[in-house]
Parts: C-alpha cells; sequence; structure tokens
C-alpha cells in the first residue's frame, strides 16, 4: 500500500491517502503541545511509542468486541487504517480525579471514583474542546442518539479492558480521551490513538507520572516514561 497525497496534519499525526479510497496511512510525529497549544515541543521517540502501543491496545480490544480503525503495522511510525469521518466528540473516561476534573470540581487529584465517569468535550479548535452534555452533542447534530449510546457502552468496555491489562504490567489506568470514527456505511468505530499522550498512566506502587503530564506540567522524564510503557506492555 503506497502513501499518496497528505489529506491532514494534526498536532501528533499525519494522514495520507492510499490507492484503497476506504484505507488511509497515519503517520506519527515527535511533536508535543500543550496548554491548547500553548506549549509546542518535542518528545524524542514519541511517534514510534504511541504508533506501537496505540496498534498493540486496539488488536487487544478489536479482539474483545470493540471495532477499531486498525488494519495493519506498517513501520515503526506508520499504519494502516480505515478512513473515517471522525465523530467531533472528544469522549473521557475517568477512574480517578485528575487534570481538568479535578481543576474544575475542586477534587484533589487521586481522589478515586465509585464507578468511572463519562464526558464529552466538542472536539473544536476554535472553541478551545468545551465540555459538552450531550444534549448539547444532539443540539449540535454532533452525533445521534444512537451513536451517543454505541459510543458512550464501547468507552466503558474499552476501560474496564483496558484498567485490566494495565494493572499486569503495574500501571493504573486514570483517565483518557477516546475519539470515534464512522466508517462509509455509518459504523461507528473507535480510531485516533490510546497512547500515553491521550491517557493518564501512574505507576501502581509509586505514583509516578507515566504520560503526557510530565511534559504539560515541565516536570520532566517524559521521554523516559514513554520507553518505559512501552518496555512493560511490549517488552
Ligand atoms: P483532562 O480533561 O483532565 O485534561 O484530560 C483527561 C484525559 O483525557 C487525560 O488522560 C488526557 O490525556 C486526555 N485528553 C483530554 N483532552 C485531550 C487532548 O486534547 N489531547 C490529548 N492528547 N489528550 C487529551
Amino acid at each position: 500500500m503506497n502513501k499518496l497525497e497528505q489529506l491532514y496534519e494534526g498536532k501528533a499525526k499525519k494522514v495520507f491517502a492510499t490507492e484503497d479510497p476506504n484505507l488511509v496511512i497515519v503517520d506519527y510525529k515527535d511533536d508535543a503541545t500543550a496548554g491548547d497549544g500553548a506549549k509546542k515541543g518535542t518528545i524524542r521517540g514519541k511517534g514510534v511509542v504511541n504508533n506501537k502501543l496505540s496498534n498493540n491496545l486496539m488488536k487487544m480490544l478489536a479482539e474483545q468486541g470493540v471495532p477499531t480503525h486498525f488494519v495493519e503495522e506498517l513501520s515503526d511510525r506508520e499504519t494502516l487504517v480505515k478512513k473515517v469521518q471522525i465523530v467531533p466528540l472528544e469522549v473521557i473516561v475517568r477512574n480517578v480525579a485528575a487534570g481538568s476534573f479535578s481543576k474544575r470540581y475542586g477534587v484533589a487529584e487521586g481522589t478515586v471514583f465509585k464507578a468511572p465517569t463519562l464526558e464529552f468535550s466538542y472536539k473544536n479548535d476554535d472553541l478551545h474542546d468545551p465540555l459538552i452534555n450531550h444534549y448539547h452533542a444532539l443540539a449540535l447534530e454532533l452525533a445521534t442518539q444512537e451513536e451517543i449510546d454505541t459510543i458512550s457502552a464501547y468507552a466503558f468496555k474499552v476501560n474496564e479492558i483496558l484498567s485490566k491489562y494495565l494493572l499486569q504490567f503495574n500501571i493504573r489506568l486514570i483517565d483518557f480521551k477516546l475519539e470515534f470514527g464512522r466508517l462509509a456505511d455509518g459504523t461507528i468505530v473507535l480510531a485516533d490513538e490510546i497512547s500515553p499522550d491521550t491517557c493518564r498512566f501512574w505507576d501502581a506502587t509509586t505514583g509516578a507520572h507515566l504520560d503526557k503530564d510530565l511534559f504539560r506540567r515541565d516536570l520532566g522524564g517524559e521521554e523516559e516514561a514513554y520507553q518505559e510503557v512501552m518496555k512493560r506492555l511490549l517488552g
């Protein structure tokens, strides 16, 4: 499968057309942004880690009944995926208070919820991805009720599968962001990526951050943390 013209360049990935109109190639970059684009930098090796980790996790999720866009890993940084129309919702699942939840609601980071929570943000850079509820998503015609129900069910299922899986590697899944897409026939599939860019991973023993918060919060050690997650999960 050949890389044809570039269709899109995002903050962390480029997307290229292929000869097949239903397939595209994603190319992961080392570029990192934070604070709504206010902070820009590079995390060396991040593209390779995110590509390999995301593919590994999506393969596992597909085997357990969550359909995904993943088709085939082509190289360290490139993956063939099904072409989707992205549903413009950031779907966030949380098990433990952290980040914007802690800030917005005044809850200490690390507070464990009795049950996982789900929230949606409207994926729109100009509006800075505002938090919305599902009625807003319907009013804005971002998705149908049926799609929102499917997406919500998949998101909680991903949480159950991933939380259990990661604990085997002594990693706690604190929270994460998913994006879903529609195939040409309207089927909803998990898209984008699942990586230390999009999840909070805490070492289950020490509580150390093993994710992009190291970069976002200028804590340092992000390169090593990304490598550490890859080593634990992929050997
Ligand atoms: P928070 O809302 O606390 O900032 O983020 C919650 C979770 O979703 C974190 O795991 C974070 O990595 C992920 N997340 C939320 N928004 C974004 C985003 O715009 N980009 C990325 N990469 N992750 C996000």
